[in-house]
């Protein structure tokens, strides 16, 4: 017999500022992520806590079983997957590169020569960073929030951030002050991580909820709501 999911509560760790997959308006955490959770616990029969620590605070708050679960646009990767089970993906992305929207001279990557770029601690966005870094001779700093790493380019304390590129394409369109100038380099898909072996229940249950979500319709509502088009 397996275990249920019903009626049990589990604390999911999430990033802080993700927009469109975790954000706060109003005080309130909303976003992508934080809807599908929502509405595959409530398919699903569990209740959620969800806890807003920060990308690789919330990787090290799984590892030491701090918190059950992460959904905080997390790409599945091979490297993750030793320590981690991954859910069905559920959204497509990968990295890119932004600069300040005023900036006229770094349009590739030979621009970045002895300068100083900012990615996020523990990101895809970071290892792509410095497995270029060497090679077109830049300096990768490593920051905690999406939010302060676009603030640093901003403001001229890096010249460039690298960030997955639907969280940069959102900010953009919002007019935060950036623009890409360089393609994107696909990648992993996000999936809902738990650590490997464990939580088992909550993982199936998951993915049901997640299935149960895309035939119903209400995925496509959850990503619409958030992505798209103003007509
Ligand atoms: N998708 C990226 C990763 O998994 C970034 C996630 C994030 O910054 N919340 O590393």
């Amino acid at each position: 017999s397996s275990e249920s999911v019903e009626g049990q509560t589990y604390v999911i760790g999430t990033d802080t500022t993700f927009a469109p997959f975790e954000f706060r308006q109003d005080g309130e955490l909303t976003g992508i992520d934080m809807d599908l959770l929502r509405a595959i616990a409530e398919d699903q029969g569990f209740e959620v806590e969800i806890r807003s620590l920060g990308f690789n605070a919330a990787l090290a708050a799984l590892s030491s079983n701090q918190v059950d679960g992460v959904i905080a646009g997390m790409s599945i990767t091979d490297e993750r997957k030793e320590i981690y089970d991954f859910s069905e993906p559920y959204f497509e992305s990968g990295v890119q590169m932004a600069v300040a929207a005023n900036n006229e001279d770094i349009t590739s990557y030979e621009d970045l020569k002895g300068k100083t770029v900012v990615a996020k601690t523990g990101a895809e966005g970071e290892s792509y960073a410095k497995s270029i870094a060497k090679e077109y001779g830049f300096k990768v700093k490593s920051l905690d929030q999406s939010a302060t790493m676009y603030e640093s380019v901003k403001a001229g304390s890096a010249v460039a951030v690298f960030d997955d590129y639907p969280v940069l394409a959102y900010g953009i369109a919002q007019g935060n002050g950036l623009k890409t100038v360089t393609d994107r380099v696909p990648g992993g898909s996000y999936g809902f991580a738990v650590n490997r072996g464990e939580n088992t229940a909550l993982l199936a249950a998951f993915n049901d909820g997640l299935a149960e979500l895309k035939a119903s319709g209400e995925y496509d509502q959850i990503l619409d709501s958030y992505l798209a088009d103003p007509t």
